[in-house]
C-alpha cells in the first residue's frame, strides 16, 4: 500500500503529541522537521530532519521532491516567518496544508498585562525606574535589553545565553518547561521579580508564570502575536488530526 508522506513543521509539544498519533496509522509516513534551534531537542516518535529549507521555495521544492501529500504547520505561534513560508510553499507545490493554531492566553480579573507589540517597545514598556524584570524570551529576543541596563534582569532559556547579554546586572536560568504556578511564585519571590517580560505561548506549559504573576500582583508585558496566514486550522492535536483526515479523503478510498 502506498503511504502518504506527512511533513510535520514542528518544534511544539504539540507537533510531538501529533505525530505520535499520526505514527500509530500504518496509511503513512510522517517526517518532523525541527529548525534547530535547541542544542538537545527532545525525542521525537517519527524520523526528524533539521534546519531550514532556504524559505517558501526551498520548502516548496522539499514537498514536491519527497512526493509529501500533506504539509501540517505546527509551529511556535511566535514562529511567523516559517509559517508564512509553509503557506506559501503549499500554494507553490499544490499540497493541502492544515495548522495548528495554539488559542491566546486571554486575560483574567487580576492580571496586570501590558500588550506591546515587539521587543523593543517591551524594552521601553519596562520605563525609566530601575526594575527587576524576569525575561522568558527566546535567546534571540534578548539583545534589544541591553539598551536599559538600569534594570535588573532574570533570564530564562532552554540553552545558555552564549555570549551572556552585556549587561551589569543579570542572572539566568535554564530550563525546559512545563513550569508549574507554584514553582513560578517560589522564583518570582526569591529573585524579588516586580515585572515579566513573556510572549503569548498559550497552552498550559507556561502559563504558570502567567497564573503566579497574578497571585503575586505582578505586571505582565506580554508581545503580541504576530500575524500567520489564514489556513485550514485547529486549535488541538484532536482537531488537526481530524482535518488531516478529512484533507486526504475517507480511509476507504486510501485502502485502509
Ligand atoms: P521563524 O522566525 O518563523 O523561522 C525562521 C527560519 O527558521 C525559517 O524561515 C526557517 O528557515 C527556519 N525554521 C523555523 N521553523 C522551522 C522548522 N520547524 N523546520 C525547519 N526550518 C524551520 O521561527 P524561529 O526563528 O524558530 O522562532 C521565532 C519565534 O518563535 C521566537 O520568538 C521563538 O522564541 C519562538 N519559538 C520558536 C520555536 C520553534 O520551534 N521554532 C519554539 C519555541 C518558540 P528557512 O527559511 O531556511 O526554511
Amino acid at each position: 500500500m502506498a503511504k502518504h508522506r506527512i511533513l510535520i513543521l514542528g518544534g511544539t509539544s504539540e507537533a510531538r503529541q501529533l505525530a505520535a498519533r499520526l505514527a500509530r496509522r500504518d496509511d503513512l509516513a510522517v517526517t518532523l522537521s525541527l529548525a534547530g534551534r535547541t542544542a538537545n531537542p527532545v525525542a521525537q516518535p517519527v524520523p526528524v530532519r533539521v534546519g531550514g529549507f532556504g524559505g517558501a521555495s526551498g520548502l516548496a521544492a522539499c514537498l514536491e521532491g519527497e512526493g509529501v501529500s500533506l504539509l501540517v504547520d505546527a509551529t511556535h505561534p511566535y514562529a511567523a516567518r516559517i509559517s508564512a513560508n509553509a503557506a506559501e510553499a503549499a500554494r507553490l507545490a499544490g499540497v493541502p496544508l492544515v495548522a495548528l493554531r495554539r488559542p491566546a492566553w486571554q486575560a483574567v480579573p487580576g492580571d496586570r498585562w501590558t500588550v506591546v507589540p515587539d521587543v523593543p517597545s517591551a524594552v521601553a514598556a519596562l520605563g525609566d525606574g530601575p526594575r527587576r524584570a524576569f525575561l522568558a524570551l527566546g535567546r534571540q529576543e534578548l539583545l534589544p535589553f541591553e539598551a536599559a541596563p538600569r534594570h535588573s534582569y532574570l533570564v530564562r532559556s532552554v540553552d545558555p545565553v552564549e555570549p551572556p547579554l552585556s549587561l551589569p546586572d543579570v542572572r539566568y536560568v535554564t530550563g525546559l518547561g512545563p513550569f508549574p504556578a507554584d514553582d513560578e511564585r517560589a522564583l518570582l519571590s526569591a529573585h524579588g521579580i516586580d515585572v515579566i517580560v513573556a510572549k503569548n505561548s498559550g497552552g498550559a506549559a507556561t502559563y504558570g508564570k502567567i497564573a503566579a504573576a497574578r497571585s503575586l500582583g505582578i505586571e505582565v508585558v506580554l508581545i503580541a502575536r504576530p500575524l500567520l496566514p489564514d489556513v485550514p486550522s485547529g486549535a488541538s492535536v484532536a482537531d488537526v488530526e481530524a482535518l488531516i483526515g478529512h484533507a486526504l479523503g475517507p480511509a476507504e478510498k486510501r485502502g485502509v
